[in-house]
């Protein structure tokens, strides 16, 4: 073990897992991925995952976990439409427009957060997937000039899908903001408010709390930023031309999700 990981080892006590990029990619996982996640649970290591992913409910995250072999409950991930409905529900916000798939839309009706077409009081944008059409970003767009709060789930430029680097909804919520001249208030990473959800919920603090993930930006940056150590992994949509383009400088970056748990002491043998 090298200095940079003796260091990054220090005080390091919580683990948030990104998702998609990390686990697995397109259909697959990444290989000792599951068995990484039995170990995190063996060792008692608290953890959290926390996703981007906005074209499904969180109960289908955790089903499409379950079905590929991963022993992760439904609590333990957070992702941006619950954040996003605790959010408007807290504000009375309970009229929207939504630009995503329609599988996300029960994470927002179990908060009372209704789908309408007057009235609106947000436009609710995600990765849309076929969902997307220029009449649905048009009605959001002329919603959002009438007053609507323009709700970011997350707004990453682009992720790996089974058959390639495909458009995030990062893309779509800047045309909003460009057309609109107004800022979308972004749920998901890198918005400090979601890390600091997932924190809570095991009590940690961020300084003694590593991300890891395959976003540079919303992932590392993001987590960096808000104090956390940021690990990079050359899965999912890793490429060394982004890394580079970005300017950020990850706390370390490792090949693959499994090689974190070495740099947690394992107390296993004191025992
Ligand atoms: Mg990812």
């Amino acid at each position: 073990m090298h200095a940079k990981n003796h260091d990054l080892r220090r005080d390091l006590a919580a683990l948030l897992i990104d998702i998609d990029g990390v686990l697995y990619t397109g259909n697959e996982p990444v290989p000792g991925a599951i068995e990484a996640v039995a170990a995190l649970l063996e060792r008692k290591i608290p953890h959290r995952y926390v996703s981007n992913s906005t074209r499904r409910s969180r109960t289908m995250v955790a089903e499409r976990l379950r079905i590929m072999g991963f022993p992760i409950r439904e609590e333990e991930i957070f992702t941006p439409a619950v954040a996003a409905a605790r959010y408007l529900a807290d504000q009375k916000k309970m009229r929207a427009i939504f630009v995503t798939t329609n599988d996300v839309i029960p994470d927002f009706a179990s908060a009372g957060i209704i789908p309408v077409s007057d009235h609106v009081d947000a436009v609710i944008v995600g990765d849309a997937d076929g969902s997307l059409t220029y009449d649905l970003l048009n009605t959001a767009f002329r919603a959002a000039m009438q007053g609507a709060q323009i709700l970011a789930l997350e707004k990453d430029r682009f992720w790996m899908d089974t058959n390639g680097l495909s458009l995030a909804a990062g893309p779509f919520v800047t045309a909003l903001e460009y057309a609109t001249g107004k800022n979308a208030i972004v749920i998901g990473k890198p918005s400090p408010t979601f890390f600091q959800l997932a924190l809570s919920s095991m009590h940690v603090r961020a300084g003694e709390t590593a991300m890891i993930g395959d976003d540079v930006h919303a992932d590392i940056s993001g987590a960096m930023q808000y104090g956390l150590r940021g690990i990079l992994v050359r899965t999912g949509k890793f490429s060394a031309d982004v890394l580079r383009q970005s300017g950020v400088k990850p706390t370390l970056i490792l090949d693959a999700f499994p090689a974190v748990l070495d740099l947690f002491v394992d107390t296993s043998y004191h025992t």
